[in-house]
Order: C-alpha cells, then sequence, then structure tokens
C-alpha cells in the first residue's frame, strides 16, 4: 500500500470528517450521556461502552500516546545534531534571540488584537451567567523561577517528566561539547544523525497512521460535546473562534511576507498536516514530531534551526491561546461589571505573555494561564468556570493556530539565518517522497 502526501492529507480529513459526523449522530442518539443499545440475540451491545469508551476512546488516546511517546527523543537527537552541525556555536545565541523575540512579539500582537475586537464587539454584554463550579487559580512563576527551573539537575528526571525546556538546555549543552569533542565527538554526532533519520521514519510511520487516530478522537469528542452550552456562549465563542482565524490567514502572512518576502499561500498550504494534527490532539507538545517535519521536509528550513525553534515554540510560543485569554479577559469582565483602565490592559497583555514561557502546550492549559492572569488584574477567577464548557473546541483551534506561529517564526528565522532552501519550500511535493511507505515491504523503503 503506497501513499502520497496528498493521499495521506485528504485521508486525515476523511478521518476527521467522518469522526465529526459520526460524534453528531451519536450525540443524537445518546444526549446527555445517556447510552444506547442494540439487541443481538441473548444480549445487548451498549453502544456507549462498546464505542465510545471502548474502541474510539481507546484507539484515540494511543494514537496521541503514540506521538508524545516521540517527542523527548526527537526533541533529543535531532537537537543534538542541529547543535553539531552550527559549528559556530554563537550563532545558537543569535538564533535563540531572535526565535524568543519574534514569539514574545507575535504573542503581544496576539492579545492585543484579541482584547481589541472583544472590546469591539462587546462579547461579555447582557450575558447574565452564574455558576456553582469554581476555579482556582495556580501562582504565576516568577522570571527568576521560571530561569532557575530551565536547567535540569537531573536529565533523566526531566526526560520522564517531558520537561521540554530541561530537554532542550540539556540537549543544547550536550551538542556543543560533541561539536568541541574532537574524533570521538564526531562518531558521537554520526550516531545521533543515525538516530535521527530512525526517529523521523517512525514519525513517518506514526503519520500514516493519523486518519484511524484522529477519526476515534473526534468522534469520541463530539459525542458529548456540550452543544447547548457554545449556543449559549455563542458570541464569546464566535469573537475568540474569529479572532483566532483572522490571526493565522492574515497576520501571519504579513509578518511572513514582510520580514522574508516568502509567498504565505505556499506556507499555509504546507502547514496542512500539522494543522490537522493539532487540532485534533488539542496539544502543541505532542504534534512537534509533525510540525518538526513540516518545518524541515515540508518548508525547506534546515534541522540546526527547526530542531531549535520548533519544541521551544511548542513550550512557549502560544499566539491562540494568548487570544482566547485576550477575549476570554475583556468577556469575564463584561459580565462582571468590572471597567478595563489601560493600565489594565498592559498587565494582561505582559502576564499573558510571560505566562506562556514555561507552560506546556497540553490540552487545557491555556485555562490554568488565564486565572493567573485574571488574578493580575483583579478579575474574578470564578469567571473561569463558565467558558469551561466551550473550551475543547476553541482549545483544539488555537493549538492549530498556536503551531502555525511556531512554524512562521521558525521560517523567518531560518530565512533570516540563510538556513531555508527555497527550491524545497516552492516545490508543492516536497516532502511527499519521504511520507510514501509500504508497510507490506518493509525493506523496500530505503
Ligand atoms: N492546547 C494548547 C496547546 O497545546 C494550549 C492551550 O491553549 O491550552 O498549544
Amino acid at each position: 500500500m503506497t501513499t502520497t502526501t496528498s493521499s495521506l492529507t485528504t485521508r486525515i480529513v476523511i478521518g476527521m470528517v467522518s469522526g465529526i459526523l459520526l460524534g453528531f449522530l451519536l450525540q443524537q442518539l445518546m444526549p446527555n450521556g445517556s447510552d444506547f443499545t442494540i439487541p443481538l440475540g441473548f444480549f445487548e451491545i451498549s453502544v456507549r461502552g462498546l464505542f465510545v469508551d471502548g474502541i474510539f476512546e481507546v484507539g484515540g488516546q494511543i494514537f496521541v500516546a503514540s506521538l508524545k511517546m516521540l517527542v523527548v527523543p526527537l526533541v533529543f537527537v535531532s537537537l543534538i545534531c542541529g547543535t553539531c552541525s552550527l559549528k559556530d556555536t554563537s550563532k545558537l545565541g543569535r538564533i535563540g534571540g531572535k526565535a524568543i523575540g519574534l514569539y514574545l512579539i507575535t504573542t503581544a500582537i496576539a492579545i492585543s488584537f484579541a482584547m481589541s475586537m472583544a472590546m469591539l464587539l462587546s462579547p461579555g454584554e447582557g450575558v447574565n451567567m452564574t455558576s456553582n463550579s469554581t476555579f482556582v487559580a495556580k501562582e504565576a512563576p516568577s522570571l527568576a523561577q521560571v530561569l532557575i527551573q530551565m536547567f535540569p539537575s537531573n536529565p533523566f528526571a526531566a526526560f520522564a517528566q517531558g520537561n521540554m525546556l530541561q530537554v532542550i538546555i540539556f540537549a543544547l549543552l550536550f551538542g556543543i561539547a560533541i561539536a568541541l569533542s574532537g574524533q570521538p565527538g564526531e562518531r558521537i554526532a554520526a550516531l545521533f544523525e543515525d538516530l535521527n533519520v530512525v526517529i523521523m521514519r517512525l514519525v513517518t510511520i506514526l503519520m500514516n497512521l493519523a486518519p484511524y487516530g484522529v477519526f476515534c478522537l473526534l468522534a469520541s469528542l463530539f459525542t458529548d460535546l456540550d452543544i447547548a452550552t457554545i449556543k449559549n456562549l455563542g458570541m464569546y465563542f464566535g469573537v475568540v473562534f474569529v479572532a483566532l482565524i483572522v490571526h493565522a490567514t492574515v497576520t501571519y502572512p504579513v509578518i511572513l511576507k514582510l520580514l522574508t518576502g516568502l509567498n504565505p499561500v505556499i506556507f499555509i498550504k504546507k502547514m496542512r498536516d500539522a494543522v490537522l494534527f493539532a487540532f485534533s490532539t488539542a496539544s502543541s507538545n505532542a504534534t512537534i514530531p509533525v510540525t518538526m517535519e513540516t518545518a524541515t521536509k515540508k518548508i525547506g528550513v534546515n534541522n540546526s534551526i527547526a530542531s531549535f525553534t520548533v519544541p521551544l515554540g511548542a513550550t512557549i510560543n502560544m499566539d491562540g491561546t494568548a487570544i482566547m485569554q485576550g477575549v476570554a479577559t475583556v468577556f469575564i469582565a463584561q459580565v462582571f461589571n468590572v471597567d478595563l483602565s489601560i493600565s489594565d490592559f498592559l498587565m494582561v497583555i505582559l502576564t499573558a505573555t510571560l505566562a506562556s514561557i514555561g507552560t506546556a502546550g497540553v490540552p487545557g492549559v491555556g485555562l490554568i494561564m488565564l486565572a493567573m492572569v485574571l488574578e493580575q488584574v483583579g478579575l474574578p477567577v470564578e469567571g473561569i468556570a463558565m467558558i469551561i464548557g466551550v473550551d475543547r473546541l476553541l482549545d483544539m483551534t488555537r493549538t492549530a493556530v498556536n503551531v502555525t506561529g511556531d512554524c512562521m517564526v521558525t521560517t523567518v528565522v531560518a530565512k533570516s539565518e540563510n538556513q531555508l532552501n527555497k527550491d524545497i519550500f516552492e516545490d508543492e511535493d516536497a516532502g511527499k517522497k519521504i511520507e510514501e511507505i509500504d508497510f507490506h515491504h518493509l525493506n523496500e523503503n530505503k
């Protein structure tokens, strides 16, 4: 069975759409978490038990777990390869500076835009909601804490916990040491290069199984999606959704064009697979393997840049999340009749931007960060309980935006460092050949 990229993308879309449709159908059959049974001779089959909580749940979770399984080894190995190949380690600081700068600036733009849009459209006006659930805010970590916690006292603990910033720091130092170790270093570097090829192959294998994974994930999710709450909070939902789409389809393309001169339409087209994965998993972290493949094989970014900026972005860059937080802050202020001053505005921008650093890209983390933001400007944290019901779908959408932002910044940094292969970027078929896997004749895939 041979597949091509376009057919892989098509198969993933088919998996998604059929999962969503089946989910909606099951929702009609089993409203409010009820069950539907099919009599079969002497016994009955519980549709919820067998399919929703059974096959779909298990299939979906296995799919996400296998993606996550690759994240730490992939980031570690490819970042070491990237650092070794840099030759000049001073470059590292420059690349890091550019990436972090751009990540912070785009996040600040995202949240300012989202807040302005929310002020203009007033999604919270007239909403009268009470909630009996509560939400407790975690304390925002100080900048000093964030910096200290970036350095692992035990790299194996960092691997085990999947602490991305710590893995990044260890890999960078290890890579620099390899580059400085002469012949032994060269031997180790060659080993890591080979490991990198094997791990990327594993990514490709998983991508080929993705259509089934996303089908299971979305079927189970949409069966229990709370549509009534979404309708109720339609204005909030709509403002966040539109702001996310505008940021991804207008702000990013404009920045990309201005800073690199590259054609943004090609860029957006190449983001397809990564966006679909991000949307289905709602986790930038779990999507790292696909983002990495997109950046290197389809967009043409050299691994020395992508191996560093992609995992960094998945950890610290969350423009989509910032957009949700901007709208949510204004929304909650309006619902609770609190006027936000200009300094509150600036405070929200600053806290949301800083809060995104060091918070992993996993589902739902945006709400935890939102609690910190609300506390900073004295808004009731309980407000979050009102929007939690509609968050999952928004989480999926904003994760897609987060991942697009990671790739956009990666592309800009690569272009500025002369590490972008324009032929690959302009080749519509780039990356297709690599995705062809013949599972029946394993030795012929070399
Ligand atoms: N799920 C998002 C991500 O992984 C984070 C969030 O907004 O909750 O990027």
